[in-house]
């Protein structure tokens, strides 16, 4: 391949990853819609307004909602734009993750975390729930394909992610139970497999940090105590702006600290 065929194919390459980016949006903001309410995924998604089935091509990302020009198709009531931005967000983090991985191995595993952490974002937004009936698969998903795609040379550094990811949070648990929710341990344990001890750690003290910031905000706008901090969503962010920072680079830090 001369460099002009090379570009053509990144370019299209970088394509077909924004859409599987916004495929995979579209079938995730089913999840965490449905699975915190125990509705079943499968079958198709319904109008909010005159609860008609949606037809198959309404449901494909963009696309969709270009063609009907923002409304149902049944009863003309307007589709909110927040699906569709999700939907081009999640696309975008694929790109731009497939882009900063350079298309190495390492793009399948953060393809991965960002479902994750979008499917949760989601559910504890919304309902103030992190299934167990999300965390489990991709626990299961992230085991193997950091088995396969290790971040370190060191065997068992999945493993200590998940513990540095766990024990802090269950501790803080055990000493007051009302302080953090389960939901919340559990998915730090699953992060840590994905991002490593280190990075669990750091993520950690980043989304305390930022739930504290989102708390204050909600508190000025509204003026009012929040119930719930949706802490979900802040280790969310923390926690893939550190995988950008770290992946690939965990390494070359580890050496640093043996020296
Ligand atoms: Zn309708």
């Amino acid at each position: 391949m001369d460099l002009y065929q090379m570009n053509v194919f990144l370019a299209f390459t970088y394509v077909y990853v924004f859409i599987l980016g916004m495929c995979m949006g579209s079938f995730f903001l089913v999840v965490g819609y449905r699975v915190p309410q125990k509705e079943t995924i499968m079958g198709r998604s319904h109008c909010d307004a005159c609860k008609e089935e949606l037809k198959w091509w309404h449901v494909i990302p963009l696309f969709s909602y270009s063609i009907l020009k923002g409304k149902c198709y049944f009863c003309a009531s307007k589709i909110g734009l927040k699906n569709p931005i999700l939907e081009v967000f999640i696309g975008l983090l694929f790109m731009s993750s497939a882009y900063f991985l350079q298309l190495e191995t390492e793009v399948l595993v953060s393809f991965t975390f960002i479902c994750l952490l979008f499917t949760i974002s989601i559910s504890d937004y919304l309902y103030q729930i992190i299934p167990n009936k999300v965390l489990l698969p991709f626990f299961l998903i992230g085991m193997m394909e950091r088995f396969f795609i290790p971040q370190s040379d060191y065997w068992w550094y999945p493993i200590a992610g998940v513990l540095a990811g766990f024990l802090p949070l269950f501790l803080v648990g055990m000493l007051n139970e009302k302080a953090i929710g389960g939901g919340d341990i559990k998915l730090f344990a699953v992060v840590g497999l994905f991002i490593g001890p280190i990075g669990a750690l750091i993520s950690l003290f980043l989304s305390s940090v930022l739930a504290i910031i989102f708390y204050v905000i909600t508190f000025i706008r509204t003026n009012e105590k929040q119930k719930f901090i949706p802490f979900g969503p802040a280790i969310a962010v923390s926690s893939y702006l550190i995988y950008q920072f770290t992946s690939g680079q965990i390494d070359t830090m580890l050496q640093l600290f043996s020296r």
